[in-house]
C-alpha cells in the first residue's frame, strides 16, 4: 500500500508567560496542560512542533514583591524561574525552551521593534495626567489602581479592563480609583510619557482579524474594540520600575506589557542559537513555520491587538492562531492569583498524579472560551472510573492469560474490533487538531467501553488457555491503539504502557502496525485514586521557620515613651523618644503618624526591638523599632500588660 506523502507542517506554540512573583497555580497548569497536550499531538501525528515560554519578570508587582522581601528584583526573578520550570516538569509540560524576558535577546528586540515604530512614525510624546500615590511615592501602573469601570459601572475592576465586561480603558477613566497599594486616593499629576500609535495600525490589525485563525466569540470582541476608537497606547513608565529602559530618553522604562510578548521572540531567539538554527528561518515573513499562541480570555486585547501591531512595525510574521481558552474554578469557586486562594501547582502532586490532572483538563477541555470547573469528587470519579476502569482494566485483565503463554501473544486475533478502533483516528486527529478533547476524550472512552464489552462477551475466563490468548492479544492490540490515541494526553502513564507492550514505534502513523513482540509482564500502571484532601497552603513567603536561637537573638524589651511629636518632612513619621529603664533612652522614627496623635502617646509602653542596626535618616539616627501590626484600617502599636517596666526582656 502506498501511504500519500504528508506534508509535514512547522509550527512555533507558546503559551502566556507566567508572571514572575508567585509560584504558579492550576490556573497555569490548565493553559500549559491544553497547550502541551496540542503541541505533544502534532509531533505525535508527524509534524514539527515546538513549544515555547519564558517568566514575565518586569513591571510594578516584581518591584514591590522583591521590596517586600528585602531582596533585588534580580534575585526573586531567579529563583522563581527555578520554582516555575520545576513545577511545569512535574505536570509533563515539554518546553523547547522556557526562558526569561530579563535577557539580552528580549532587550534586543524589544529595541529594535521601538527602533523600527520609531521609524514608521508609529511613536509619540505627550503630557499626561498620572495617579499618582502621594503614600509611597509612585505613580501607579494600572493594576494598583482599582475601582468602577466606566462602561459598565461594575465595581471593583482593575484599573485598565473590566472582568465583567471586558473593556479596556484608560485607568484616568476609572471612576472612585483607589491604591492598592496604599489604600488611599491617589492623585493626578503630569508626566511625559511615550506612545504608540495603535489607531495607525487599524486597517492593518482589520485585516488580521479576518485572517488569523480564532474563535467565533473572540473574534467578535476583537472587531468591536477595533471598531471602537482605537486610542494611541502608553508604552512608557517612570521609576521606580523594573524593567529595560527605553533608548535615548531619560528614566523612562518599556511598559511590561511591551516586552512581555516579545519574549516569544527572545525564547525561540535564544533556543535558536543553542540549536545553531537561523532566526530569520524560524520567525519571519519568509519563515514556513506557523505561530500559534493560547492565552487565557482575560489577554486577547493584547494579543490579538498590541501583539499583531508590534510585530507589523518591525515587518515581522504575524500569529497564524490565537487560541483562548476560560478561566478554572475549583469546586465551583473562582480562582485569584491576586487573592491568593489559589492552589499551589507543586503542591496539589503531592495529592494526585499529575497525569490524572492533564486527563481531567482534557475531559473538559473544548474550543470555546469558557470556564472550566475543577470539582474534587468529580475529579476522583472520572479517573478512577476512566484511566483505571476503562483503559487500564483492558490490560491488567488481558495480561494475566497472556503471562500463561510466556508473554507471548497469539497472531489469532480479531481484527474487526481494531479495525474499528482504527477507523476513529481520522476523527480523532482532527478533533486533537481543532482542540475539542473534551469530545475526543469520550470518544476513546466508548471504544474502551467497546473493548470491555468484547472481552466480558468473549469471556475469555470461562474458555480454554488457547482461546483465552486469542481474546487477550486482541484486547491487548486494542489497548496499544487506545494507548497511542491517548498519548498526547497521559503521556508518562501511556509510555509505561508501550513498555509493557515493548513497542518502541508509537506514533499516530505507527497506530495500525499490530503487536509482534513478546511483551513484558504488566505492573499496575494507576492507582485508584482516594477522596482528595488539600494540605494546607503554603506560600513563598512563610516557607522560613526558624528556630529558638534565631528568636533569641532578637533583643526586645518594653519601653516606655517619654516624648512623641511629628516629623517635618516625613507624612508617615513620628519621632519617639523612648526610656528603657537601665539600658537609657532611645530615639525611634515610626510610621504610625495615619494612626496616632503625638500627645496620646505620652507615658505608653511599647515593645521595642533593641539590638536593630541603626538606621540613618534624613531627619536624624532611628535607635531600633518599635513594634505594630497594621491592616487596611489603620496601624495597632504593640503593647505589654500593666505591671511592666521600662527595660524589661520581652520573650
Ligand atoms: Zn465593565
Amino acid at each position: 500500500m502506498n501511504t500519500p506523502i504528508k506534508n509535514i507542517r512547522k509550527m512555533l506554540v507558546t503559551q502566556a508567560l507566567p508572571y514572575a512573583n508567585a509560584p504558579l497555580h492550576l490556573g497555569h497548569i490548565l493553559e500549559a496542560v491544553q497547550t502541551d497536550i496540542w503541541t505533544r499531538f502534532q509531533n505525535h501525528n508527524g509534524n514539527i512542533c515546538h513549544f515555547f515560554c519564558a517568566d514575565d519578570t518586569h513591571g510594578t508587582p516584581v518591584m514591590l514583591k522583591a521590596k517586600e522581601l528585602g531582596v533585588d528584583p534580580e534575585d526573586l526573578i531567579d529563583e522563581v524561574f527555578k520554582d516555575h520550570k520545576s513545577t511545569y516538569e512535574l505536570y509533563g509540560i515539554q518546553f523547547a525552551n522556557f526562558y526569561s524576558t530579563h535577557s539580552n535577546e528580549n532587550k534586543e528586540y524589544s529595541e529594535y521593534i521601538y527602533k523600527c515604530a520609531k521609524e514608521n512614525n508609529l511613536i509619540s510624546k505627550m503630557n499626561i495626567d498620572q495617579l499618582y500615590d502621594e503614600n509611597e511615592k509612585m505613580f501607579l501602573s494600572d493594576r494598583f489602581v482599582s475601582g468602577t469601570c466606566p462602561k459598565c459601572r461594575a465595581e471593583h475592576q482593575n484599573g485598565d479592563n473590566c472582568g465583567v465586561c471586558g473593556a479596556s480603558y484608560n485607568v484616568l477613566d476609572v471612576i472612585d480609583p483607589v491604591s492598592i497599594i496604599s489604600n488611599t486616593t491617589p492623585i493626578k499629576k503630569k508626566t511625559e510619557h511615550i506612545f504608540f500609535d495603535l489607531p495607525q495600525k487599524s486597517e492593518m490589525l482589520k485585516d488580521f482579524i479576518k485572517k488569523v485563525n480564532l474563535q467565533e466569540s473572540v473574534k467578535n470582541k476583537l472587531s468591536e474594540w477595533l471598531n471602537d476608537d482605537l486610542k494611541k497606547w502608553d508604552i512608557s513608565r517612570d521609576p521606580p520600575y523594573f524593567g529595560f529602559m527605553i533608548p535615548d530618553e531619560v528614566e523612562k522604562y518599556f511598559y511590561v506589557w511591551v516586552d512581555a510578548p516579545i519574549g516569544y521572540l527572545a525564547s525561540i531567539s535564544n533556543w535558536a542559537k543553542k540549536n545553531n538554527l537561523d532566526m530569520n528561518e524560524l520567525w519571519s515573513q519568509k519563515s514556513d513555520y506557523e505561530i500559534h499562541h493560547f492565552i487565557g480570555k482575560d489577554i486577547a486585547y493584547f494579543h490579538g491587538l498590541f501583539w499583531p501591531a508590534l510585530l507589523s512595525s518591525a515587518n515581522y510574521k504575524l500569529p497564524d492562531s490565537i487560541n483562548v481558552h476560560g478561566f478554572l474554578t475549583i469546586n465551583g469557586e473562582k480562582m485569584s492569583k491576586s487573592r491568593g486562594t489559589g492552589i499551589l501547582a507543586k503542591d496539589f502532586v503531592s495529592v494526585i498524579n499529575p497525569e490524572t490532572l492533564r486527563y481531567y483538563f482534557a475531559a473538559k477541555l473544548n474550543n470555546k472560551v469558557e470556564d472550566i470547573d475543577l470539582n474534587f469528587e468529580d475529579y476522583v470519579q472520572r479517573i478512577n472510573s476512566d484511566i483505571v476502569g476503562k483503559y487500564l482494566n483492558i490490560a491488567s485483565r488481558s495480561a494475566s492469560f497472556i503471562k500463561k503463554n510466556n508473554n507471548l501473544l497469539s497472531k489469532n486475533i480479531n481484527q474487526d474490533i481494531l479495525d474499528s478502533l482504527l477507523n476513529k483516528k481520522d476523527e480523532i486527529v482532527d478533533l486533537y487538531d481543532s482542540k475539542q478533547y473534551s469530545k475526543l476524550i469520550r470518544i476513546i472512552m466508548d471504544l474502551a467501553d467497546d473493548v470491555n464489552k468484547f472481552i466480558n462477551d468473549e469471556t475469555p475466563w470461562k474458555k480454554d488457555i488457547n482461546e483465552a490468548i486469542d481474546i487477550s492479544s486482541t484486547a491487548l492490540n486494542a489497548f496499544k491503539i487506545l494507548s497511542i490515541y491517548l498519548h498526547p494526553v497521559i503521556p508518562n502513564i501511556t509510555k509505561d504502557a508501550f513498555e509493557f507492550l515493548n513497542l518502541k514505534k508509537f506514533t499516530l502513523n505507527d497506530v495500525d502496525v499490530n503487536l509482534n513482540k513478546k511483551i513484558n509482564t504488566y505492573k499496575p500502571l494507576l492507582n485508584r485514586l482516594e477522596k482528595i484532601i488539600i494540605p494546607e497552603e503554603e506560600d513563598m513567603d512563610n516557607t522560613n521557620i526558624i528556630n529558638i536561637d534565631h528568636f533569641s537573638a532578637v533583643d526586645l524589651r518594653v519601653a516606655r515613651i517619654v516624648e512623641a511629636c511629628d516629623v517635618e518632612e516625613a507624612d508617615k513619621l513620628l519621632q519617639l523618644r523612648l526610656d528603657i529603664g537601665e539600658l537609657g533612652t532611645r530615639n525611634v522614627f515610626a510610621g504610625i503618624k495615619s494612626a496616632y496623635k503625638p500627645e496620646d502617646l505620652k507615658d505608653r509602653l511599647v515593645v521595642l526591638v533593641n539590638n536593630l542596626e541603626p538606621r540613618k535618616m534624613k531627619f536624624g539616627i532611628s535607635e531600633g523599632m518599635v513594634l505594630a501590626s497594621s491592616n487596611d484600617n489603620g496601624i495597632y502599636l504593640v503593647s505589654p500588660d500593666e505591671g511592666a517596666e521600662p527595660g524589661m526582656k520581652v520573650r
